[in-house]
């Protein structure tokens, strides 16, 4: 049964030059769900993620996966700067640091890489987190709960 997802679209982000989707970012939002879709209706916050994932699994999109949404900031992935160009943000309302990840908000996720895993071709070393591209900056998320949720991507998909 699929989750629930609502469009909610963010005022944030870039239209050119095309995102590439090579791969994801994960995040946690630290705030709540209800305050974390808010804060990217302002175009002040210049912020926002591709979608979030409420603790009960609910998904809102905010940008279309084709736009260069505004999540990881100053970055680098193997060996090339600015995340946000090439990896969709994908974030998970809460805080890693001190709430584990929902089983929901888990196969929630799952769920919404499941037609782009493939559409996109992505790859298990293509999947990140915050932490790991802004190292010493960024602490989202938690490496156990990245650990475990890389080990629920690499059951489900590879
Ligand atoms: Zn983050």
């Amino acid at each position: 049964m699929p989750w629930p997802e609502i469009s909610i679209p963010s005022p944030n982000h870039a239209v050119t030059p095309p995102h590439e989707r090579i791969g994801v970012c994960f995040h946690h939002t630290v705030i709540p769900f209800g305050e974390t879709l808010a804060l990217m209706q302002t175009t002040a916050s210049r912020v926002s993620y591709h979608v979030v994932i409420s603790t009960d699994g609910t998904r809102a999109r905010l940008v279309a996966d084709h736009h260069v949404a505004w999540h990881a900031g100053v970055s680098s992935f193997k060996g090339r700067n600015a995340a946000n160009a090439f990896l969709l943000g994908i974030a998970f309302a809460g805080d890693t640091r001190k709430d584990p990840l929902t089983a929901s908000q888990i196969a929630s996720a799952l769920e919404w890489m499941g037609p782009r895993w493939s559409k996109y071709r992505w790859t298990l070393e293509w999947i990140t987190d915050h932490r790991q591209v802004a190292p010493n900056r960024k602490d989202d998320l938690k490496p156990d709960e990245w650990a475990r949720l890389l080990q629920a991507i690499r059951s489900h998909f590879v």
